[in-house]
């Protein structure tokens, strides 16, 4: 891997990361799920400038897209010499997360640096690692010689929102514009003991809506009327005491041996039986081992009625579904009638947009460059781990495009701290995690196509 060019800017490669990434936080591309909220154009301009020199001397050909005025995507493509290479995507969305400034101690997209840390929303999620990408790419760019395969920045809006418009909507409509045959995003580098996790799966989406059907009276001669309230009521109770198996996936044995020293302990964890009685030993980590240990159900909104003297005859009850490897709509339909008993007859269940979980193999090369390119830097081994959310990667990986979470967060950074502060009041992030995985990601790079 050459050299960075420090002539691109006065600033060594990682203060011109750590500028960018406060760049990035004070163009603050709020995604509230609205469609012209984000506005991730104004991150865009930002890179435009950061590309500046590589795109005025033809070292990089760039594409802007737009799914709606000012949901703005950008792709950074440097030619790669030899088109049998892997072409390489390094997937870096640029909208974040409404903050309550209110509740921060600085302003969430004001960016200060201090004592080592930049403050902002966004920062751990996931400006960092799209800046630490742009950074990577720009420095292959403006390189010497060309590298072997493409290397394209995939600078995406709407990640927040499930990338309606943003990654869905480019691979949708524009399906042509860009192509890669493996790709690094978010969710990697927290530490678990002394392992540091990446995302190779993560789990899938099945949302559903219970509609509830009662009899609907006046509220003032309630006899005879079946109030779809109390029936949602009932529903929700059920809801309460079903508990989906446990099923552990491959991914269980690493996560608990990475994670869990007690040889006890972790004998119990690894038996489906005796595993509940164990979570409360795993402190912030309980949680986590719960949702990728099972099909977990969350009711999430409730309606029902529109006047307060009207007995409702209809009740919405909303469930966040998140799935396992396998899972399909069938099985979840199942489990909620089976659920639902003597009332399934009167619940219809309806599908909410989900996705199903996916997961990239362990087995593949880009996966030993990220193993060997954070083993490298930081001395730690790699364990694979499963996300209990979602992000950008499923949509390559639903493509047969193996994708996998990256990162290399600095000591302390635990599983929970990182948890803790995504989406959080005072999110910030670290310089020393910023350096870590830029000095990763240009092993990686260099490994896979340099
Ligand atoms: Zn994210």
């Amino acid at each position: 891997m050459p050299d960075p060019s420090p002539h691109v800017t006065d600033l060594g490669p990682l203060d011109a990361t750590v500028e960018l990434l406060r760049e990035l936080v004070r163009a603050a591309c709020v995604n509230d799920g609205q469609e012209l909220s984000g506005q991730e154009v104004r991150a865009v301009r930002v890179l435009q400038r950061f590309f500046a020199e590589a795109i005025e001397s033809g070292r990089v050909e760039t594409q802007v897209f737009e799914a709606a005025p000012g949901r703005a995507s950008l792709i950074v493509r440097v030619r790669g010499s030899d088109p049998a290479a892997p072409a390489l995507g390094l997937l870096g969305h640029l909208d974040v997360v409404p903050a309550n400034p209110e509740r921060w101690n600085r302003d969430p997209f004001g960016a200060d640096l201090i004592d080592g840390e930049v403050w902002g929303r966004g920062t751990v999620d996931m400006l960092y690692l799209t800046a630490v990408f742009a950074a990577v790419v720009r420095e292959v760019a403006l390189a010497p010689a060309p590298p072997r395969g493409d290397l394209l920045l995939l600078a995406v809006a709407d990640e927040e929102a499930g990338g309606e418009y943003g990654l869905k909507w480019l691979l949708r409509e524009h399906p042509g514009a860009f192509r890669v045959t493996e790709a690094l995003s978010e969710s990697g580098g927290m530490r678990l003991g002394a392992h540091v996790a990446i995302d190779i799966a993560e789990k899938g989406s099945a949302g559903r809506r219970l509609v509830v059907r009662g009899t609907p009276g006046h509220a003032s001669i309630p006899y005879g009327a079946k109030s779809a309230a109390v029936l949602a009521a009932e529903v929700l109770q059920r809801l309460a005491r079903v508990e989906p198996s446990i099923e552990l996936g491959e991914l269980w044995r690493p996560f608990v041996e990475a994670r869990i020293e007690d040889p006890a302990l972790r004998e119990r964890l690894l038996d489906p039986v005796r595993l509940d009685a164990a979570l409360p030993e795993l402190g912030g980590i309980a949680g986590y081992a719960h949702a990728v240990s099972r099909v977990t159900i969350s009711p999430t909104v409730l309606r029902s009625g529109k006047a307060h003297n009207v007995i409702p005859d209809e009740a919405h009850i909303d469930l966040d579904i998140r799935t396992l490897p396998g899972v399909t709509d069938e099985h979840i339909d199942l489990l909620l009638i089976e659920m639902l008993g003597d009332l399934a007859g009167g619940v219809e269940i309806q599908h909410l947009k989900g996705w199903f979980a996916t997961a990239s193999p362990a087995d593949n090369p880009l996966f030993a460059a990220v193993c060997d390119a954070i083993t490298a830097t930081d001395g730690s081994p790699v364990v694979p781990i499963m996300a209990a959310g979602g992000s950008d990667a499923r949509l390559f990986r639903m493509l047969g495009i193996p994708a996998y979470g990256f990162g290399l967060l600095s000591e302390g950074w635990s599983y929970e701290r990182y948890r803790e502060r995504i989406h959080a009041h005072d999110e910030r992030i670290d310089v020393r995690s910023v350096e870590l995985t830029l000095e990763a990601a240009r092993r990686v790079v260099a490994a896979r196509i340099g």
